[in-house]
């Protein structure tokens, strides 16, 4: 059966995400565009449970960039702490050095100088300009691609990405007025908490037309999801080794990396490799180890 496309009435979603949409502090109006830069630096691959009190604590000491990036790149993978993938903080750290420098320490408002500044992709320019700027971008992130699939095309999954058929199908949506940035914010904020990957919840959802619930929720194509393990992979491994550095205000002998993961020495030499390869960790003359920054 072809199932019907349909629209998102945006003064719908609107209303229900300013009535239920979650107090988050980057949200707040007088939260600066630098901060909310770092909220989305944090958000690309961790939850907010864990991203909120390492952001509260990091805009509360380096509210701006030229204070994020005088504190050096190894407080700033400190600050870090565990939220995962720390490359985001160096590139954030350098993010901030390039704001600092050449943007008179102001977030630049459009995507493609955004685009230029390290560690920013298409996603965070767009939800920078959005976000901190208020402007009329399409923002598309896995949980907007899930609700226009099912909202407006009545397919139960998004299918492969594709960023120009994506932002195009979302910028068809977008209000033509004020409401932008919280229609964009809205539309993830409804993928987050109720049009969830695996139990949407159809009975509490503010839209009063969605081309999937009205075709009945027909199956879609089994999805593959590739189930990302932590535990015996090279992450955990570079975690334990950025932990024992972290703990650390003075360079640390081999032996000492070494006893933070003893069950596979050649998965550990390529943890230790791939730290230094990635400008996380650097080498001092006499052979230690020290946070980026911290070997001289
Ligand atoms: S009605 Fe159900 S499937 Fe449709 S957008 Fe709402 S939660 Fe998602």
């Amino acid at each position: 059966m072809a199932v019907a496309v349909t629209t998102i009435d945006a003064a719908e979603l609107v209303s229900w995400f300013e009535r239920d949409g979650r107090d988050l502090p980057w949200r707040d109006p007088a939260v600066s565009a630098w901060q909310i830069l770092v909220s989305e630096f944090m958000l690309q691959q961790t939850p907010v449970a864990r991203v909120l009190p390492i952001w509260l604590d990091w805009v509360a000491r380096w509210p701006t960039p030229s204070a994020t990036a005088a504190a050096g790149p190894a407080a700033v993978l400190r600050a870090w702490g565990k939220l995962g993938y720390p490359r985001r903080a160096k590139r954030l750290h350098e993010c901030a050095a390039v704001i600092a420098d050449e943007y008179d320490d102001v977030v630049p408002a459009d995507v493609e100088t955004l685009l230029t500044l390290p560690g920013i992709g298409s996603y965070t320019a767009r939800a920078v300009a959005c976000f901190a700027y208020g402007q009329w971008v399409p923002v598309v992130d896995t949980n907007v691609r899930r609700v226009v699939a099912r909202a407006v095309h009545g397919q139960a999954e998004a299918g492969s990405p594709s960023a120009n058929r994506d932002e195009a199908q979302v910028a068809a949506l977008l209000p033509n007025d004020a409401t932008t940035p919280t229609f964009s914010a809205a539309l993830m904020e409804l993928g987050a908490v109720i049009c969830t990957a695996r139990a949407p919840q159809c009975g509490r959802c503010p839209l009063s037309s969605c081309a999937w619930r009205q075709a009945g929720h027909p199956a879609g194509e089994p999805v593959r999801k590739r189930v990302q393990k932590y535990a015996g992979t090279d992450r955990q491994v570079r975690g334990k080794l950025l932990d024992v550095l972290r703990g650390s205000t003075v360079p640390v002998a081999r032996a000492q990396l070494d006893l933070a993961w003893l069950s596979d020495t050649v998965q550990r030499d390529r943890a230790l490799d791939s730290l230094l390869v990635d400008g996380l960790i650097e080498q001092t003359d006499d052979g230690r180890f020290a946070l980026c920054g911290e070997g001289e």
